[in-house]
């Protein structure tokens, strides 16, 4: 931590910054400009409350070295985790699409979809139980029957599961019901008590990004459920609230670089609610495997213009297909593989 203090400061001001510094633990080291004098503290920074400093008088700025995330980042942790899911890799070399439908409809819509799924060479499938709507009146998901509906399809292929958990008081259920990832979506990526609770069990956990949440929030969130001992976590880019209205969310390609260096997480993006538009779908997803995702959650309903929840972007399963034929031969090109 790097405390640079306002030009005229008195050796007052400069031994209680001294004195607060090594009341965080930490050991401080004055250099004297001519112009300005900088403190720098040696130790473990993340003792030492930054707001607390930088209202002591004659501190202009306080500067942290460390990254204010800890167990998640890259420096902590050189290689990559791989996110086991019942024997299925997530990160590493092989890509992963996890395809199905926004909601959980009826058992022949998710037998439909889990044979869609299979069909396309998914090895995973997703499909949300309890639904986050911005309408109270919009269909709000079927709830624990959706979970029995989901579980039913997928075993008849053997996919492992991907469902939204909403609310701390379902995640009994959840673990009951051996839910295989529990998705914590854009609109609780902040809900700081849900994750604390999904970081005390080991299953793994997408964490989609927030509405208009930075990747520095983000991580501070994947954090919380890694400080509870939970460290199977996959990042989800979904897009960003952003001024355009031509689609549904701004997809941030970038983001997937940047946090391929700041974290050894795996990444994946979520092409359907960025774009908003089936017809999107193929180039975003090609985008993001692109950039080095190591996965797409991709919507997929076995007849999409019956869909009761985001029609208008969920793929046909031929169109999965097609789509996975294509990203197959992309993954590739980059040295990656789609098993
Ligand atoms: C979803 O994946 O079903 C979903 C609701 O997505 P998001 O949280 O990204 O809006
Ligand atoms: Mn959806």
């Amino acid at each position: 931590m790097i405390i640079i203090m306002r030009s005229h400061v008195s050796d007052e001001e400069i031994h209680s910054v001294e004195k607060k510094l090594e009341e965080f633990g930490l050991q401080p080291n004055v250099s004297r400009g001519i112009e300005r004098t900088v403190i720098g503290a040696v130790g473990d920074e993340r003792s030492a409350h930054k707001e607390t400093l930088e209202a002591l008088p004659g501190v202009e700025d306080v500067i942290r070295v460390m990254k204010p995330y800890k167990i998640v980042a890259r420096e902590s942790k050189e290689e990559s985790t791989v996110i086991n899911i019942r024997g299925i890799p997530l990160g590493g070399k092989a890509i992963q699409i996890i395809g199905g439908p926004c909601s959980v409809e009826t058992q022949p819509q998710m037998d439909a979809a889990a044979q869609g799924v299979a069909d396309a060479g998914c090895q995973l499938m997703r499909g949300g139980a309890f639904k986050p709507r911005t309408s109270p009146y919009s269909f709000q998901g079927k709830g624990e029957e959706g979970l029995d509906i989901f579980r039913n399809a997928a075993d008849k292929h053997d996919l492992p599961i991907v469902t939204e958990l909403m609310d701390v008081r379902m995640l009994d259920s959840f673990v009951d019901k051996k839910v295989d990832v529990i998705q914590i979506g854009t609109r609780n990526m902040q809900n700081f008590d849900l994750l604390k609770e999904v970081g005390k069990t080991h299953i793994p956990v997408i964490l989609k990004r927030g509405l208009c949440a930075t990747i520095s929030e983000w991580l501070m969130s994947a954090e919380y459920i890694a400080a509870g001992g939970n460290h199977n976590i996959i990042l989800c880019e979904r897009g960003v609230r952003s001024f355009e209205k031509a689609y549904r969310n701004m997809l941030d390609v970038t983001a997937i670089p940047v946090l391929k260096k700041e974290t050894h997480l795996p990444v994946i993006v979520d092409p359907s609610h960025a774009g908003g538009k089936a017809w999107l779908v193929s180039d975003l997803s090609k985008a993001a495997i692109a950039a080095g995702a190591d996965g797409l959650l991709v919507e997929m309903h076995p007849t999409p213009c019956e869909a009761w929840c985001d029609a208008d972007q969920a793929l046909s399963p031929d169109e999965l297909k097609v789509l996975m034929s294509d990203l197959r031969l992309l993954a590739k090109a980059i040295g990656r593989e789609i098993i």
